[in-house]
């Protein structure tokens, strides 16, 4: 069995989707399954488009747009729109209409998946004129909990459903199906986060036991840096799970740091290859430990550090500590670098105005606390003495951290 996933720019367009089926004619279709995410920038629009239809603004031009986007591709490729792609159009206007009501996370979850089963009804109806396939509904496999828009799979479930109602179906065929979507127990649709594909092309791999999972990506496969920040980029042919683990730990996204759990707890092989160029072999993330790791850069801006002090001259002691780490984690914050002092504690996280604002509700009773944005935070992992030369040179350093392996600057 084989998983592959495709992300919205690889079936941006008509002749996204015509590389696509190429690609998928290539193999066995017995025991294929294709994981699609929405068309291009559709999750975003479908997202503008939730908050408009939710606040009662006016979405009709929106809504032309998206459909007019969907309808040209398909009638590119088809000379007509498919039945299944027409209902989905329908179900979205239908839901638009009906949401107002329903709150906000749900609201989402109830609009926003119906790029993924759009797409795929359009895909499914060209690659079907070439090869046989399935279209499958991911909701019907994927089980998850109410944590809307960051929806928990049932792993059980989840398994038991992936076993019986769709390692059948992929034995005889090729099966399309949805990434980044699921249902809940009352059958409500969920979403597992954004750029959740990854991670549903992880989940079916674990369910069904898969020899490879396959991302395709515009991107040759992993490399050291972001090529738009960083010039001489390397690529790594072979990395082990736990490198790539901690590379989306530091924020390199090269896949959904959700996705390496699942497949490392199988030894499944993650190929991340090139959908535009099949010659070149990609990265391949396994289980075995890479002899030398060239170093690895990430950077992330739009970062807010807080401090937060003590306000009678005692200890910022373990205590202080455990109820600001319980608050981060109530909020769902990530810390990205922390330091603390006698009588201080700074912590670096994302730059979200509503976290920040509820972290100064929840903390400032206790702390006198202060925000710096935005900053810039790099990483070198695995890094050499010549590594550093290649941060930015005009930074102003506010804090530093060094282990024997990573490096760590937040500067301004
Ligand atoms: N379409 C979703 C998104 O854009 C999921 C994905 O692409 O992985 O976030
Ligand atoms: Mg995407």
């Amino acid at each position: 069995m084989q998983i592959f996933k495709f992300g919205g720019a690889s079936v941006k367009d008509a002749s996204g989707v015509k590389n696509l089926v190429d690609i998928v004619l290539s193999y066995d279709p017995k025991g294929l399954v294709i994981v699609v995410s929405a068309m291009g920038k559709t999750t975003n629009k479908l997202e503008e488009l939730v908050r408009q239809a939710h606040s009662g603004e006016d979405y009709m031009v929106s809504l032309a747009e998206l459909k007019e986007y969907h309808r040209a591709i398909a009638n590119e490729l088809l000379g007509d729109l498919p039945e299944r792609y027409l209902h989905f159009e329908q179900s979205l206007e239908n839901t638009l209409m009906d949401i107002s009501q329903c709150e906000a996370m749900m609201a989402y979850d109830r609009v926003v998946p119906h790029g993924e089963l759009m797409s795929t009804a359009i895909i499914e109806a060209y690659l079907g004129r070439k090869v046989k396939c399935e279209w499958v509904d991911a909701r019907t496999i994927i089980r998850t909990d109410q944590y809307f828009t960051e929806a928990n799979v049932d792993w059980v479930v989840t398994e038991k459903q992936a076993i019986t109602d769709l390692k059948p179906v992929a034995e005889k065929c090729v099966v399309v199906t949805q990434g980044f979507i699921g249902s809940d127990v009352e059958g409500n649709s969920t979403t597992l986060g954004r750029e959740g594909s990854d991670y549903t092309g992880a989940i079916l791999a674990y369910c069904l036991n898969a020899d490879e999972f396959t991302v395709w990506k515009d991107v040759p496969g992993i490399l050291n840096a972001d090529p738009r920040i960083l010039e001489g980029t390397e690529q790594y042919e072979r990395l082990s799970y736990r490198e790539v683990t901690e590379m989306t730990y530091y924020g390199a996204q090269v896949i959904h740091p959700k996705t390496l759990k699942p497949i490392a707890q199988k030894s499944i092989p993650l190929i991340v290859r090139s959908f535009q160029d099949r010659s070149k072999g990609g990265t391949t993330i396994a289980s075995e430990n890479t002899t030398k790791m060239i170093p690895c850069f990430v950077f992330k801006g739009n970062q807010l550090l807080v401090t937060a002090q003590v306000k009678d001259h005692s200890f910022m002691d373990e205590k202080k500590l455990g109820m600001i780490l319980q608050v981060l984690d109530l909020l769902n914050i990530k810390i990205n670098l922390m330091q603390n002092s006698a009588l201080t504690f700074s912590f670096c996280i994302d730059n979200k105005e509503f976290k920040s604002k509820r972290i100064k509700e929840l903390l400032n009773r206790d702390f006198i606390l202060s925000f710096e944005s935005p900053l810039n935070l790099a990483t070198i992992k695995n890094y050499t003495p010549d590594s550093f030369n290649r941060l930015p040179w005009n930074r102003s350093v506010i804090m530093e951290q060094k282990t024997s392996h990573n490096y760590q600057v937040l500067y301004r």
